[in-house]
């Protein structure tokens, strides 16, 4: 598929350049007035003074009231438009599919879950496309013409090309081959693909932006995996890359869904302990914290943060950072249990996760979410499943940011490159 009609710095006018790298300033540098404004970027008070004009009059800006001032007179800020621009993700799961909006500072504007079953059949798709268009219709705040595009994100692994991009190994939702090309044919706005652990982990970079080296083992029906190296999602050489989930954690001998033995994924997805315990997750967390709350289920828990531990330990050898733990089962685990699992990570282990007490994380003051709880190298991300389509609406705005060199996160597949906006000012 071919990339948007972007607005590269190399084919701009010097006019267009100031512009865009005013817009670049006040997105990173909010309520800053106009004076300080000239001082940063070394231009004039009276080329600040018309580019403000301009993007005031465009709709990317606003005043953010007037701030207090040393000299006498007030002076007033700026901060981008949030609601300008906005972006659709959804997260395709084997039952249901998550929709969320998020605005141009990877804000959650609205979320809904709808049920519906996953097939390969194409009927699949345009009741899909029929939800998300609902979606957008039961929200007055999302307009059309302002949403960038629809971004999903999917169980399986996602190959991402220039071309078309497609699932390239889908055993779980027997999506295997499923391309961004049939799935375009059912929605208007530019549509696009992802892997859904990958996702987590772009949402995860999103709110940590200074994240270096860090794992993300997404606790959900399934468990997935992803890597951050040097502050960017890692892909791999054919997308394989952070497959955690695939990782031997023990030799009882159960077989795992990619053919292998003993992998994590047999052990630690929630599909996995529901069927020991024989309980929905709910009912699980429920009785494990009750007084007397059964001995085998007590041995079944220590069991399951023991085989995670195991991933862990062996996670923290290739990466040496944060580990993330998130999805549907991230919101049952307590302070205890992290730290059960830093202490067991670190049994005979001579490159031992970093220990400490439980503190709150905050997230990047743009970012409005649920806490998060950090104990030594582990971060508890409590947005349960939500997260996943959180970072498949943020690579769409990560894209669009990209045209004004703005774009909080470098990542190396997902970018104007590979990625189609909805920008019908920039077609003509
Ligand atoms: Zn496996």
């Amino acid at each position: 598929m071919a990339a948007s009609p972007v607005l590269s710095f190399h084919n701009l006018s010097i006019k267009e350049i100031n512009r865009h790298k005013l817009f670049a300033t006040i997105y990173r540098n909010p309520n800053l007035p106009k004076l300080r404004l000239s001082q940063l970027l070394d231009m004039s008070l009276s080329t600040i003074d018309s580019n403000v004009k301009r993007l005031l009059s465009e709709g990317l800006i606003v005043p953010s009231g007037t701030l207090e001032s040393t000299g006498g007179r007030k002076a007033t800020g700026y901060t981008i438009n949030a609601r300008h621009k906005s972006a659709i993700g959804v997260f395709i799961r084997a039952q249901s599919a998550i929709i969320c909006a998020v605005d141009l500072n990877g804000d959650q504007i609205a979320s809904q879950e709808v049920a519906l079953p996953y097939s390969q059949e194409s009927s699949y798709l345009e009741r899909l496309s029929t939800e998300v268009s609902a979606f957008i219709g039961n929200h007055t705040e999302l307009y059309s013409g302002s949403i960038l595009g629809i971004s999903l994100a999917i169980q399986g692994i996602v190959t991402i090309d220039e071309d078309d991009s497609r699932v390239s190994y889908g055993k779980i939702l027997d999506n295997q081959q499923l391309t961004l090309s049939a799935i375009q044919k059912h929605f208007k706005l530019p549509c696009t693909l992802h892997h859904d652990s990958k996702a987590a982990a772009f949402a995860a970079l999103w709110e940590h932006p200074k994240l270096e080296n860090a794992a993300l083992v997404l606790l959900n029906d399934n468990v997935g995996g992803a890597l951050i190296f040097n502050n960017t999602v890692h892909y791999g050489n054919a997308f394989q890359g952070g497959l955690i989930e695939h990782l031997t954690v023990d030799h009882q001998g159960r077989q795992c869904y990619c053919g292998d033995y003993d992998c994590l994924e047999c052990y630690c997805s929630k599909r996995a302990l529901e069927q020991e315990a024989k309980l929905p997750l709910t009912d699980f967390f429920t009785k494990l914290h009750e007084p007397e709350c059964p001995e085998a289920l007590q041995q079944l828990w220590q069991s399951y943060l023991e085989h995670l531990s195991i991933a862990i330990r062996q996670v923290h050898k290739m990466i040496d950072g944060t580990i993330i733990l998130t999805g549907a089962m991230a919101p049952y685990l307590t302070v205890g249990d992290l730290t059960e699992l830093v202490a067991l990570s670190n049994e005979h282990n001579a490159f031992s996760l970093t220990q400490s007490t439980a503190v709150p994380v905050a997230h990047s003051p743009s970012s409005a979410g649920p806490h998060e709880t950090q104990v030594g190298d582990l971060l508890l991300s409590v947005n349960g499943d939500s997260i996943v389509a959180l970072g498949a609406a943020r690579y769409l705005i990560n894209a669009y940011l990209e045209c004004f060199e703005a774009n909080p996160i470098s990542d190396p597949k997902c970018n104007l490159g590979t990625i189609t906006l909805n920008l019908p000012e920039d077609k003509n």
